[in-house]
């Protein structure tokens, strides 16, 4: 089974259609959308949803009121300024401030307060013409997308072991945080989507040195190629000197758009020069 994973850096680079094109031709793979807090892929691939599952995030505290005698000591020792007195006097935790640290527990006097799991968000096992897909949806202003991407591609792993299933395609969360870090380790390849502009070579290039630090081979795909050469000589150059092959050059083409329009994978859409050298991109890919 090999794991290729879709990163970008940063988001708007075309990584998501990419993903979904390389779904297409992978034809029949498992496909995980490991891009939590900003899923898209579902709109180019139309997952049916056959199995939700609750994602359990970090233990958050909670106060019992019965026990409560209102001291106040919890609020001193919380840092995170979690424990907030209401209207009615009642101490009661911020969900959303509580970082699990569970410190206020061991202080209470009367042994009010207790850890308790929460659901942080959902994710589902759903089908798609094009092989089963793991996605996933992070609850509002909740943290730990690290942990969901595990999730979501643990699972995907398993399905794919379990159909003997030859890829995994992941479209990846952008940045380089714990999602990001969380996406790479144990692919077999990352491969970077960027953009031949100057944020898009400063994110690729730290995307490429996480990839690089976390011992994961990566290679590079250069969209919109065409809309600033000097830049994409850059990217070239750079590539070159971190031994990164470029799999692909995309040209700017509006059949991209029309195709995010349409809800359908460009490679479903259209047969022209993009999707051309996506299918080179696809093939190289297989052999890399
Ligand atoms: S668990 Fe930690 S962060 Fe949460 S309320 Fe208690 S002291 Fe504050
Ligand atoms: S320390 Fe315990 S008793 Fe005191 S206010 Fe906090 S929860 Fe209530």
């Amino acid at each position: 089974m090999k794991q290729i994973l879709v990163i970008s850096g940063k988001g708007g680079t075309g990584k998501t259609v990419v993903a979904a094109c390389l779904a297409v031709l992978a034809n029949k793979s498992v496909i995980a959308d490991c891009d939590v807090d900003a899923a898209d892929l579902h709109l180019l691939l139309h997952p049916e949803i056959k199995q939700t599952r609750i994602f359990t995030g970090l233990p958050k505290a909670v106060i019992d009121q019965e026990k409560c005698t209102s001291c106040g000591e919890c609020v001193e020792v919380c840092k995170y300024n979690a424990i907030l007195k209401n209207d009615e006097l009642q101490f009661r935790i911020d969900t959303i401030s509580c970082e699990g640290c569970a410190v206020c527990t061991h202080i209470c006097p009367v042994s009010a307060i207790f850890m308790t799991k929460h659901e942080a968000g959902q994710w589902f096992i759903s089908e798609t013409q094009f092989g089963t897909m793991v996605h996933a949806k992070l609850g509002i202003a909740e943290e730990n997308s690290g942990m969901l991407v595990t999730t979501v591609r643990k699972e995907a792993q398993a399905i794919a072991q379990k159909n003997n299933l030859e890829y995994v395609i992941i479209d990846g969360p952008p940045g380089i945080g714990c999602p990001v870090i969380a996406s790479l380790t144990g692919v077999d390849i990352a491969l970077i989507v960027t953009e031949p502009t100057l944020s898009g070579i400063h994110d690729m290039t730290r995307v490429l040195k996480l990839a690089n630090s976390l011992g994961i081979k990566a290679a590079c795909v250069i969209n919109k190629y065409d809309i600033n050469i000097n830049n994409t000589e850059k990217i070239s150059d750079l590539c070159h000197n971190t031994e990164t092959p470029i799999l692909g050059q995309i040209p700017y083409d509006e059949s991209v758009i029309e195709s995010i329009v349409a809800g359908v994978p460009l490679t479903m859409h259209v047969d022209n020069n993009t999707t051309a050298v996506l299918k080179q991109i696809w093939q190289q890919l297989k052999e890399y």
